[in-house]
């Protein structure tokens, strides 16, 4: 058994061709394999999700630190943190709006919904829409990459 040095999958003696395109003779990924195109875009599609989903659940998290030390802080600095508060807020509405329109563009959406997602991220509720929206975005591209292949 082989570990493929590309992608680490573990390949038989015997193989000379790894799943995701790497020519264990030449020594290198032969990117004209269908295989390793639809490899490389299912993992690229991936990491574009995941980051996006790790930026909202890290702005998630900061936000709700961020009320918990409001309630718990004594009543003199209540009026510091009200004014930091609304910066973080512009700040981290800016991020996810930043976060959908690259999701969104990667996924080559029309134009007009990635434009409708980026207006409707920074309302508080309608967040939920372009969230739930682009991550809908992907499964679809992820679907239609495997039928089409
Ligand atoms: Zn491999």
């Amino acid at each position: 058994m082989t570990a493929c040095p590309h992608c680490g999958l573990v390949n038989p003696e015997t193989a000379k061709l790894c799943d995701c395109g790497y020519d264990f003779d030449r020594g290198r990924v032969i990117s004209e394999s269908p295989a390793a195109k639809q490899w490389a875009s299912d993992r690229a599609l991936s990491k574009e999700r995941n980051f996006f989903l790790l930026g909202f659940f890290t702005l998630v998290g900061v936000n709700l630190s961020f009320r918990l030390i409001s309630v718990l802080a004594a009543a003199e600095t209540q009026e510091d943190l009200l004014g930091l508060g609304v910066i973080l807020t512009l700040f981290f509405k800016g991020i996810f709006i930043y976060l959908v329109f690259r999701l969104s563009r990667y996924l080559r959406q029309p134009l007009w919904l990635t434009i409708l997602f980026c207006v409707l991220a920074p309302f508080s509720l309608l967040y939920l829409i372009p969230f739930v929206g682009v991550l809908i975005g992907v499964r679809n591209a992820r679907r239609s990459l495997h039928s089409g292949a």
